[in-house]
């Protein structure tokens, strides 16, 4: 089988792993890296034994495909580019920085006819995977993804930078068009959000309820769905889900609390956890990692001529929908009035300090 030739647009904190995974595959010549800063170009060229370029432009025509990791405002003049030179382009997630933008993208990949795929790397967590193979129509969701504060996507806020991946999830998992979108967030450090809560309303009858931040102190990336068919939990960090249902007694003359007698009262918080609900427990975490999991896909895509499982469609619905957050984020009335303050950055001013400020000793060698 020929190699296919890829290259690497933007090799950052995140580029340089696609970069890696990508010239470890047998099957794929890295054929470069590519990164506006040349000495980052040069440092990760010279650990994978490929070239560094500082422009795109000498690789086109030159490759087969190409995953595209720079700033999201670069991405649609970046996999436009591409897109025209008839090469499959993977980008990462937000897949523009408009919905105009990505539906340019979405027709360019379409006349080319050349796979088009987005990074929502979550869709490839082995735990969601399992959980999207069961039959589960859910009607309460509620995603929680915090992170601490990294200085890293300033350019966006935790809406673009966070919430989209449990945006995507939920369009994908749902199956439904988002009727109704409220959200509350705050700008914390000024600039954009970095807290936001939003409760989406699905046509069919699904609520949804999802935090995102950017300043929490630990990491908690997860997922818990209420449907009839029970109850399903994701952890992303872990890669475990965990499924509860009703026990075949239960689904068939359910649970008459009332007419049990002292005995089996007394049983009941024993039971209920293994007569009338049974857990299954499964652990992700022992097939490969997401990342790797993605650029395979990519690469099989770009072979076979499949569409992808995140297709620039997908990435486009899930950039929609965040606009329609970021929509209601900025109408948010703090004193319940239309007069403002209104939106992230007009946060009433604190009343107080919640305790005794702490003196901090400044770093003597700033
Ligand atoms: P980064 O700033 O660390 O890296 C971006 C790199 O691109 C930099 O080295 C920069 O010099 C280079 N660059 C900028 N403009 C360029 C251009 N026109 N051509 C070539 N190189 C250029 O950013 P990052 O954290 O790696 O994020 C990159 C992208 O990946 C963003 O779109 C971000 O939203 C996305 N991202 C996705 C995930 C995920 O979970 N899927 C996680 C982190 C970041």
């Amino acid at each position: 089988m020929t190699r296919l030739r890829m290259a690497v647009i933007g090799v950052g904190h995140l580029g340089q792993h696609h970069a890696r995974i990508l010239s470890g595959m047998p099957d794929v010549e890295l054929v470069g890296v590519v990164d506006a800063n040349p000495e980052q170009a040069r440092g990760i060229a010279a650990k994978l034994g490929t070239t560094p370029y500082d422009q795109y432009t000498p690789l086109l025509g030159r490759v087969d495909a190409v995953s595209i990791v720079t700033p999201t405002i670069h991405h649609h003049s970046v996999a436009s580019a591409f897109l025209r030179a008839g090469v499959p382009v993977l980008v990462e997630k937000p897949v523009c920085r408009t919905v105009a933008e990505a539906d340019d993208l979405i027709a360019l990949a379409a006349k080319a006819n050349v796979p088009f795929q987005v990074g929502h790397i979550e869709r490839f967590n082995p735990a969601f995977e399992e959980l999207v193979r069961r039959p589960i129509r859910p009607k309460f969701v509620e995603a929680e993804r915090h992170g601490p504060f990294t200085g890293r996507s300033v350019d966006i806020g935790a809406v673009l930078d966070l919430m989209i991946h449990d945006l995507d999830l939920l369009l994908s998992l749902v199956g439904s068009p988002v009727r109704n979108v409220s959200a509350v967030g705050a700008a914390v450090f000024g600039g954009h959000e970095d807290m936001v809560n939003a409760r989406l309303e699905f046509e069919n009858g699904c609520v949804a309820h999802v935090t995102a931040s950017r300043i929490t102190k630990l990491p908690k990336r997860r997922l818990r769905v209420w449907a009839p068919e029970g109850y399903a939990g994701i952890d992303f960090v872990t890669r475990k889900l965990t499924l509860v249902q009703q026990s075949e007694e239960v689904r068939e003359h359910g649970l008459d609390v009332e007419h049990l007698d002292a005995a089996a009262k007394a049983r009941l918080k024993d039971e209920v956890f293994g007569r009338y609900l049974q857990v299954l427990n499964l652990d992700g975490d022992r097939k490969g990692d997401q990342l790797t999991a993605e650029l395979k896909h990519f690469v099989n895509c770009v072979r076979t001529g499949n569409c992808p499982r995140v297709s620039g469609e997908d990435g486009r619905n899930a950039l929609e929908l965040a606009e329609r957050v970021l929509t209601a984020l900025r109408n948010h009335q703090w004193n319940g009035h239309v007069e403002g303050p209104l939106g992230p950055n007009g946060l009433p001013q604190p009343a107080g300090f919640l305790f005794t400020p702490m003196k901090i000793a400044q770093n003597k060698a700033a």
